[in-house]
């Protein structure tokens, strides 16, 4: 297998690279070379495969042979390890349950995924490797839980002190053993800049291997793809035309669904959802992509001004946008209707759905009102419990914690207070490994 940039498609790099780099230096984003049509007699018969026989044909086919079958199997019975189930809402709406992960949210897919290949391909390193991420609450958590105790990687998480909620807290700082938690005096922008100045650093990276969990790293985007073909799998009604609506922020998730379709999943549509940091629906009715600021929203995993996963869109539509118009549909929505959204859902359909999933919820719906022969799948990103103030507060009721999270309030607490002074990191870092 080799993987271009998206900002030089002549060059390539080895599978192993793209996963150890993460990001090529022309600040691109890697893409496979190929994306191999999947065999008839797989897309036909997906019903006889399990959600692992999904993940390793597709590995199998994407690697060519970058990564024995052996190791391939290995690496999926790892990482693949709980299930995406579809709930039904009603005849033409179903929920793919993305959240039965330990950080419950999609991103234990990709973090999972990532460590092991990752682990993979660092066995024969004599060094071990250190990967700096930084977190406003969310992608620590998955990437704290995927890599636990993953042989050779050590895993530094800087987050910003005070500013993740205290269940996001536990998730980063009690696990322990390859994981250690920095407390950061300041803001997320300070602990992203950290890692940044981290990198650049010349002593720093001749004395250890530094590399990191980015969000963009192709070992997220691969295993979110197998969670499509397992959705399809679990149509009752496969006569209607098949559409997905995915809650959307650095649009990972929406490319994985259009790699999946390169694949030979026979999807109509994908709807892009968004709050208001609405840059991609925009685009899609106006022709032009504008990244703006932030707006902070109920949504907030989705608060993204300047989507990273967009270059890879435009570069799968050969940067035309009406390709691009016609695989995609946009809608955005206000955090008063994304409430109204979470009510409905729970009223009608007696289905907690959280802030993200319930703005899946609007675009499916808007998007049905037009095309009624539809059968449509919102991706529920995560697990409401997440966002339990704000969802106990709009549907009025009880909200169960999964044992999983629940169990973390009574554990301790362990993280290493430390400023903004990028010293005061380089010193650490510098004497603990
Ligand atoms: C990260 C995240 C999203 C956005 O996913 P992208 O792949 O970045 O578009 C949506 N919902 C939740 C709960 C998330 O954590």
């Amino acid at each position: 297998m080799r993987l271009y940039s998206t900002n030089n498609k002549s060059k390539f790099v080895s599978l192993k690279e793209a996963v150890i780099k993460g990001l090529p230096e022309d600040n691109g984003l890697y893409m496979p070379e190929v994306i191999p049509l999947l065999p008839a007699s797989f897309l036909e018969n997906l019903k006889d495969y399990s959600f692992q026989d999904i993940g390793f044909i597709i590995c199998q086919a994407l690697f060519r042979g970058a990564i024995p079958e052996k190791d391939i199997k290995e690496i999926i019975k790892a990482s693949i390890t709980f299930p995406a189930p579809l709930v039904q809402l009603n005849e033409e709406k179903s929920v793919l349950e993305l959240f039965h992960g330990p950080s419950l949210a999609f991103k234990d897919f990709g973090a999972r995924f990532m460590a092991q290949l990752m682990s993979y391909f660092n066995i024969e390193e004599k060094k071990e490797l250190i990967i700096l991420v930084a977190t406003s609450g969310d992608t620590g958590g998955a990437v704290a839980a995927g890599f636990y105790k993953t042989p050779g990687i050590k895993i530094v998480i800087l987050y910003p002190s005070g500013k993740v909620s205290h269940l996001q807290e536990k998730q980063l700082t009690t696990l322990g053993h390859n994981i250690t938690a920095l407390e950061i005096d300041g803001t997320f922008d300070d602990c992203q800049d950290l890692v940044k100045k981290a990198f650049l650093d010349e002593d720093l990276n001749k004395k250890i291997r530094l590399s990191s969990a980015n969000s963009i790293n192709i070992a997220r985007l691969i295993p979110q793809s197998f969670y499509y073909f397992e959705a399809y799998k679990q149509i009752k009604n496969k006569n209607r035309k098949i559409v997905f609506s995915i809650p959307s922020g650095n649009f990972g998730n929406l490319t994985a669904g259009l790699l999946a379709k390169r694949m030979g999943l026979n999807v109509h549509q994908f709807i892009a959802a968004t709050n208001v940091n609405d840059v991609v629906p925009r685009y899609l009715s106006e022709g032009i992509f504008t990244p703006r600021p932030s707006i902070r929203t109920l949504s907030n995993a989705m608060d993204v001004g300047n989507p990273s996963n967009f270059s890879r869109m435009e570069d799968l539509f050969g940067f035309t946008w009406n390709s691009f118009k016609n695989e995609i549909t946009g809608f955005s929505f206000t955090d008063a209707e994304t409430k109204e959204g979470m009510r409905e859902v729970y009223k009608k359909y007696n289905y907690a759905i959280d802030p993200h999933g319930a703005v899946g919820y609007l675009a499916l719906k808007e998007y049905q009102k037009v095309n009624k022969d539809c059968q449509g799948i919102i991706l529920e990103t995560a697990h409401p419990s997440k966002f339990l103030d704000d969802v106990q507060d709009v549907l009025s009721c009880k909200i169960l914690i999964p044992e999983k999270l629940a169990m973390l309030a009574n554990k301790r607490k362990e993280s290493i207070k430390m400023n903004t002074e990028f010293n005061s990191f380089k010193n650490w870092l510098s004497s603990n490994y």
